[in-house]
C-alpha cells in the first residue's frame, strides 16, 4: 500500500503562493516506520534469501535503524544483533528497551573502536563472535537500501516541483534522486553538521546506479548544532506545527528539515506556482527520547 500524500495550508504558503504536500511515510508500517522500513524491505528478503538466520547492524544509542531492525527480526523471524556504540547505561533508554523486548542481542562497542566497524577484520571478528549473519551498515545505507528508497517516488501519482526530505547518511535521497530519474530538484535538510553528505551521496549513487545527476542539493543551514542536537525555536516551532496540522514530527530530523522548508519558503526559495513535496522519514519513536 502506498503511504498517503495530504496537503497542508498555511497563510504563509498562499502568500508565497506554493502549495506543500507530506508524504506519509511515516505511517507505512505498524512497526517499522518511515524510510527505515524502504531501506530494510529488500534487505530482509535478500537475507532471506541467502538463508540466513541472524541480520547484524550497527547503530547509536538512539537509532530508529536499531529499532526498526529489531522489529524487523521480531515480525519476520530473524535473530538480531545490535553493535551500539558507546557503553552501556542502564536503565536502557526507550529505543535500546524496545529492541532488547523484540529480542535483539545489544552489543556494545567503544567509540574509537566503533569507528571501524566498515572495516574487514571488524566484520569478521563479529562474524566469530556472534555467528554467521547478514550485516546492514549503520542507517542501513546500501544498494538494497537504496532501491527500495526508489519507491517512495515511483508510487506517486503525482508530479512536484521539488522534493524536500532530512538527511543522515544520505541513503533516503540517493534513492529519491534516482527514482525521479533527473526530473524536478530535490532538497536534502542536513540533520548533521560538516558538508561531507555532497560527495558521500555522490559515491551512493555512483555505487547504485552509475547515474550522475544535478537535480539535487543539500542544505546544511538546519541542523541545530548537530546530530540529536536542539534548540528551543526547533522544539517551538515542532509543537506549533503539530497542533495545527494533526503530524507528528520527530526532533532529529523530520523537525528540522520541516523548519528548514518554511524558513526557505520564507525566504522566497520557491517559485510562485510551484509544488513541493515534503517526505516525511518518520523517526517518532526517537520523540521519546527528548521526553516528547
Ligand atoms: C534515518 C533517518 C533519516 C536519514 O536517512 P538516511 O537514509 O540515513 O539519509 C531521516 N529521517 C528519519 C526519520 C530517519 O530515521
Amino acid at each position: 500500500m502506498p503511504s498517503p500524500v495530504q496537503e497542508i495550508k498555511e497563510d504563509l504558503f498562499s502568500e508565497k503562493g506554493v502549495r506543500v504536500f507530506v508524504k506519509r511515510e511515516d505511517l507505512n508500517h505498524p512497526v517499522i516506520s518511515g524510510n527505515k522500513w524502504r531501506k530494510l524491505k529488500y534487505n530482509l528478503e535478500e537475507a532471506k534469501r541467502l538463508g540466513h538466520k541472524k541480520i547484524l547492524t550497527f547503530g547509536g544509542a538512539y537509532s530508529n535503524h536499531i529499532h526498526a531492525v529489531a522489529g524487523a527480526g521480531k515480525k519476520y523471524n530473524f535473530e538480531t544483533i545490535g553493535v551500539i556504540r558507546g557503553e552501556e547505561t542502564l536503565p536502557l533508554n526507550d529505543t535500546l528497551a524496545y529492541a532488547k523486548s523484540c529480542g535483539m542481542t545489544l552489543h556494545y562497542i567503544n567509540r574509537s573502536d566503533y569507528r571501524l566497524k566498515n572495516d574487514r577484520a571488524v566484520k569478521r571478528g563479529l562474524q566469530l563472535a556472534f555467528g554467521e549473519s547478514y550485516i546492514i551498515p549503520e542507517g542501513g545505507t546500501n544498494n538494497l537500501a537504496i532501491k527500495g528508497c526508489t519507491e517512495i517516488i515511483k508510487e506517486l501519482t503525482e508530479a512536484y516541483d521539488h522534493y524536500c526530505l532530512s538527511i543522515g547518511t544520505g541513503g533516503t535521497i540517493s534513492g529519491v534522486i534516482d527514482g525521479l530519474d533527473g526530473k524536478a530538484s530535490v532538497i536534502g535538510v542536513s540533520a548533521l553538521k560538516g558538508s561531507f553528505l555532497t560527495s558521500e551521496i555522490e559515491s551512493l549513487l555512483s555505487e547504485y546506479s552509475g547515474k550522475v545527476y544535478n537535480n539535487w542539493q543539500i542544505n546544511n543551514d538546519y541542523h541545530f548544532g548537530g546530530y540529536a542536537k536542539v534548540k528551543p525555536e526547533q522544539l517551538l516551532f515542532m509543537s506549533a506545527f503539530e497542533n495545527r496540522h494533526n503530524m507528528l514530527l520527530d526532533p532529529i530530523y523530520t523537525g528540522k528539515a520541516m523548519y528548514g522548508l518554511y524558513d526557505l519558503i520564507h525566504n522566497d526559495h520557491f517559485d510562485p506556482g510551484q509544488k513541493i513535496l515534503f517526505i516525511h522519514t518518520g523517526g517518532l519513536q526517537g520523540r521519546k527520547g527528548f521526553g516528547l
